[in-house]
């Protein structure tokens, strides 16, 4: 095998795909808890996140909880998912997105992903609810920190009166027409997980602007006391509230959060002037609506440019190629050189747990269309974008000197 990348040497330091940014506030607040003894899930902490929180993303409620996870867990509950229930969800995404759907008993039927962001199809959508009339929730990701097509989307859930849960752990500061995200369902929520945007080290929030559904949100997450005088229980109840102490290391964050997303940016378009001229592309968005937080940036290689690879289950092999290469190549390159990267969310349709479930693509029902390990010409965009894409080190520490390496070695796989 011949050795493309041969003249360069490793990072001392890892560069990192995405790892959390701390400035000192965050252990001034968590002190600030410690001091004054508010070691639980109650304090002024929490208090203040979900007061900066819902400021910021222009909703009237934000729940504080223990994990985006949580928060997906109680807005699918919210939303009225019921066992049974067949809920059309985001394909290309983190498992997380719809695991609480199956929580509840619902059923994911997947819908494919559009090329002009890599969120929910709108078509694909539309295709879904002629093949399932009786749906009435949607499950909708902002992949990698970029709004999807949110008018569409909404535009048909409100045609077949579907209700809308937006995930939006990964886009915490983006905006679609002006509006944050985390505002566009009917309940939206977004996570503080260690490697998200700004970060507790864990952490969620529900966002809404009914105030029964926060009140709700918030019982449930309390293990459901009713208002008596002993432990007194109606509903199921569950631990979820978020630590007065990991609300420190949020209220710490997010002063940071503009300023987080500025680096992300300047790491995008300092990828995507490294990249021209060759067959490769960004993570596309709406430039003209949307301005994404640039949370991770991804690259997607030309059809043309893609060497052989074949991906198992478990395990992927490629064929070096000079002039062509695949995320293969150019994920274990970089991991060569102490760089990480990260393949694109391997969509659900073709997880081995989700096999049964329904996949829907523009053109109907995809399931036993497709040989689901191939790229470009007939397969469906989200085996495509995952057969030839990959995630790059993205981390707001890394200096333009460390990117200017990154995306040297990355090239020289293109050799
Ligand atoms: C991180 C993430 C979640 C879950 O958030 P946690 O805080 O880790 O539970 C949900 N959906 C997406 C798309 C995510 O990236």
């Amino acid at each position: 095998m011949f050795e493309k990348s041969a003249q360069f040497k490793p990072f001392e330091k890892k560069v990192w795909l995405s790892s959390p940014t701390m400035h000192g506030e965050e252990l001034q607040w968590m002190s600030d808890a410690f001091h004054k003894n508010w070691m639980s899930t109650v304090g002024e902490n929490i208090n203040e996140v979900e007061r900066l929180v819902a400021e910021k993303i222009g909703c009237k409620y934000a729940v504080a909880l223990a994990t985006g996870t949580a928060s997906l867990h109680l807005a699918v509950k919210l939303a009225g998912v019921k066992r049974g229930d067949k809920v059309f969800c985001s394909d290309m995404t983190f498992s997380a997105t719809l695991n609480p759907v199956v929580y509840e008993g619902g059923i994911p039927v997947f819908i494919d992903t559009e090329r002009e962001t890599w969120n929910m199809d709108p078509v694909a959508l539309e295709k879904a609810f002629e093949l399932y009339p009786e749906v009435k929730h949607i499950v909708i990701a902002n992949l990698y920190g970029t709004p999807g097509k949110m008018d569409e989307i909404r535009k048909i859930a409100d045609k077949h009166g579907a209700v809308i849960v937006e995930d939006a752990a990964e886009s915490f500061g983006a905006t679609y027409k002006g509006k944050q995200t985390g505002t566009f369902g009917d309940v939206g929520i977004i996570s503080f997980n260690g490697n998200k945007i700004v970060t507790g080290s864990a952490g969620g929030m529900l966002l809404t602007d009914c105030l029964e559904e926060a009140n709700k949100a918030r019982k449930w997450s309390t293990q459901s006391r009713e208002n008596a005088p002993w432990y007194q229980h109606e509903e199921l109840g569950y631990n979820y509230r978020m630590s007065n102490v990991i609300a420190g290391v949020i209220r710490g964050q997010l002063p940071h959060l503009e300023e987080h997303i500025a680096q992300k940016k300047a790491i995008y378009h300092r990828y995507q002037e490294g990249f021209r001229g060759f067959p490769v592309s960004m993570n596309p968005y709406d430039e003209e609506n949307s301005e994404p937080n640039f949370w991770l940036s991804c690259l997607l290689i030309d059809e043309n440019a893609m060497c052989r690879q074949v991906r198992g289950e478990r395990e992927a092999l490629y064929l070096p190629e000079h002039g062509k290469s695949c995320p293969t190549e150019i994920l274990e390159t970089l991991a060569r050189f102490n760089a990480e990267g990260r393949p694109i969310w391997k969509p659900m349709h073709i997880q081995p747990i989700f096999r049964m479930n329904p996949f829907v693509t523009r053109e109907g029902d995809g399931r036993g269309r497709t040989n689901a390990y191939i790229a470009g010409e007939g397969a469906d965009v989200g085996m495509d974008i995952f057969a030839r894409g990959l995630c790059l080190p993205s981390d707001n520490k890394m200096t333009p000197e460390e990117q200017d390496r990154v995306i040297e070695i990355v090239r020289a796989c293109f050799d």
